[in-house]
């Protein structure tokens, strides 16, 4: 598909159709969906030249090729790459810094990638410094000689604090910092980060694009052709690639990205409004799109895990995007990685619950809920 045919598609329309146009020449098959490439390699004909520079399946993928396409055209970007998860994806993004830079972050973000950043890439001579994002002051207080990256998730998870991606790009322009944008919770739909300023774009796919919790995946989504050659080399050398059939349902699950985030969203509203106004529950964290919110149970932790094993629709499970509701309490699951102490100072309490709204109907949702809370 042409860029000029691109750029005149709406959100949906690209959803269903970039990087998957029938192969309709002579020898193709004229599927009218993106077929399933499984070979993990390629004949050649002449020694040292593959057709379509299609040596080995680590490096190029047919099927990989058609998502990282569709990813790149909804977040309006040049570029999509595709990986084996959304830490997968960090670890890349990562392997641009070198011994001795400095990275600044929101200091609330997903638990595994704080396990990340602190626990495995200190030990490369990085340094992070986490900073309540939601005043781009204090990102910009914290920038050092040596940074060289700004890490920010908007909303954040759990708590979903929200910050000015496009103050904060400002800030890391002016001094050739890169910002790097987690879009999970918002989905393109909601945001996109790189019309805001942002360099690259992170997504764990696992989440909403995918959106049927059957599959563990990452995407980076960005327009600078630098760093996508940097980034594309990673890919290849650090070798986290997704399988060809995880691409090919993560590129299934983008076609209804769209409607699914306008039910995600719509259901949550209405949840979020069902609790704040119950007896039992102290504080909503809802900045509205998304389908993710958390409340704060009264009482104790006991009282949350009442709660929370009591329920019959919600899964208590981890992780949040998917068609079924899924409900967590990020201090003993998601989060139990961020030192308790740590988790205090950003209000990650013990009473804490985060919810990932499905798609179910929202009358069923909410009577789960009250049945739950009123055991408590
Ligand atoms: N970013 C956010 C906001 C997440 O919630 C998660 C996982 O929960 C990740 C990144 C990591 O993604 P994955 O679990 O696919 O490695």
């Amino acid at each position: 598909m042409d860029e000029e045919e691109q750029i005149h598609m709406k959100f949906s329309t690209k959803a269903i159709h970039v990087g998957q146009k029938p192969n309709l020449e002579q020898g193709g098959t004229g599927d009218v969906m993106p077929p399933l490439y499984l070979s993990s390699t390629y004949a050649q004909k002449e020694v040292g030249k593959p057709i379509k520079d299609r040596a080995y399946s680590r490096t190029k993928n047919p099927t990989r090729d058609a998502l990282q396409e569709c990813l790149a055209a909804l977040e309006n970007a040049k570029y999509g790459l595709a990986y084996a998860s959304g830490l997968a994806a960090t670890t890349n993004v990562l392997y641009l810094l070198k011994q001795g830079d400095h990275l600044v972050a929101f200091d609330d973000l997903y638990g595994g990638t704080k396990r990340l950043f602190n626990q495995v890439m200190t030990n490369y001579g990085l340094s992070f410094s986490y900073v309540d994002a939601r005043d781009s002051k204090n990102v910009e207080k914290a920038i050092r000689p040596n940074t060289k990256m700004i890490w920010v998730e908007s909303p954040t998870n759990p708590l979903m604090k929200t910050c000015d991606i496009k103050a904060i790009s400002e800030i890391a322009k002016k001094r050739n910092i890169l910002l790097v944008v987690d879009n999970t919770f918002m989905t393109p739909y909601y945001q996109r980060p790189l019309e805001l300023g942002a360099d690259i774009v992170l997504h764990s796919t696992t989440k909403y694009l995918n959106g049927h919790s059957d599959l563990i995946g990452g995407a980076l989504m960005l327009s600078d052709n630098k760093l996508f050659e940097k980034l594309e080399f990673f890919q290849n050398a650090a070798g986290a690639v997704p399988s060809p059939f995880d691409c090919w349902l993560v590129l299934r699950g983008l076609k209804t990205l769209a409607i699914r985030m306008e039910k995600h969203s719509e259901n949550a509203q209405k949840v979020a409004k069902f609790l704040e106004k119950h007896s039992k529950v102290d504080k909503v964290y809802y900045p509205g799109l998304s389908g993710v919110l958390s409340f704060e149970i009264k009482g104790d932790i006991n009282s949350a895990k009442k709660f929370l094993e009591n329920l019959e629709i919600f899964t208590l499970a981890e992780s949040l995007g998917g068609v079924k509701s899924l409900i967590e309490h990020p201090a003993l699951m998601t989060h139990d990685s961020v030192p308790k102490k740590e988790r205090e100072a950003i209000g990650i309490k013990d009473t804490l619950i985060r919810v990932s709204i499905g798609i179910e109907d929202v009358e069923d949702l909410i009577e789960d809920l009250e049945k739950s809370l009123s055991l408590v």
